[in-house]
């Protein structure tokens, strides 16, 4: 089973897959987490890449290209295998963050990185994604309250680059309504753990033992 969240900066997801993988670990199913872009070496070095505030020159298709030659590596290095032998993955990030971030926010079209997607997984999909969908400015305000790490490039986007990320998100999750949840991730943490919790369930209980 192939699980994804998605959501913008500050929506929770790390912190969430990390609390689901424990309840699903003590309800004893084998589960495995990971992120994108990352996950293994060779994508962890491409998100260093594509995260160095440094980079600023970057061109658009070229991160795209970068994000989508991350996913991959991690797909078939990672994903896939734990897959095959019966794991379900918890992934954070996946070729959603893509259609949203740089198909949409950075204008590129939602196809056309669609179309590299496609190259890049062939007809890989999540089972299920959970969107935690939160005000961009409420998800900003808890990075800058809780999470004291670096500053990367993507830090030093304008709000309204994230309410784009959002929107898209929205509009993704409308479009594929079976596939993606949204999550309201505005809540405590725990609150938004025992809905996530309750759908997992629901929608994977038949499948669990
Ligand atoms: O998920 P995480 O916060 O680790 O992502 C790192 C940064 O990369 C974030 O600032 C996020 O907004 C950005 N990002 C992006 N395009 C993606 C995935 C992540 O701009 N496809
Ligand atoms: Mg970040």
């Amino acid at each position: 089973i192939f699980i994804t969240l998605e959501g913008g900066d500050g929506s929770g997801k790390t912190t969430m897959i990390q609390r689901l993988a424990k309840f699903m670990e003590e309800e004893g199913h084998p589960v495995i987490t990971t992120r994108e872009p990352g996950g293994i070496e060779i994508s962890e070095k491409i998100r260093s890449i594509i995260l160095d505030p440094a980079h600023t020159s970057m061109d658009a298709r070229t991160e795209a290209l970068l994000y989508a030659a991350a996913r991959r590596q991690h797909l078939v290095e990672k994903v896939k295998p734990a897959i095959e032998q019966g794991a379900i993955v918890l992934c954070d990030r996946f070729v959603d963050s893509s259609l949203v971030y740089q198909g949409f926010a950075r204008g590129i079209g939602i196809d056309e990185v669609a179309t590299i997607n496609r190259f890049a997984v062939d007809d890989w999909e999540p089972d299920a994604t959970f969107y935690l969908d939160i005000e961009p400015e409420l998800g900003l305000a808890r990075i800058n309250a809780s999470r004291g790490e670096g500053m990367d490039r993507l830090d030093m986007e304008s709000i309204s680059f994230h309410h784009k990320v959002r929107d898209a998100y929205l509009e993704l999750a409308r479009k594929f309504p079976e596939r993606i949840t949204i999550v309201d991730a505005s809540p405590a943490p725990e609150q938004v753990e025992q809905v996530l919790k309750d759908l997992l369930k629901k929608r994977f209980i038949q499948n669990f033992n």
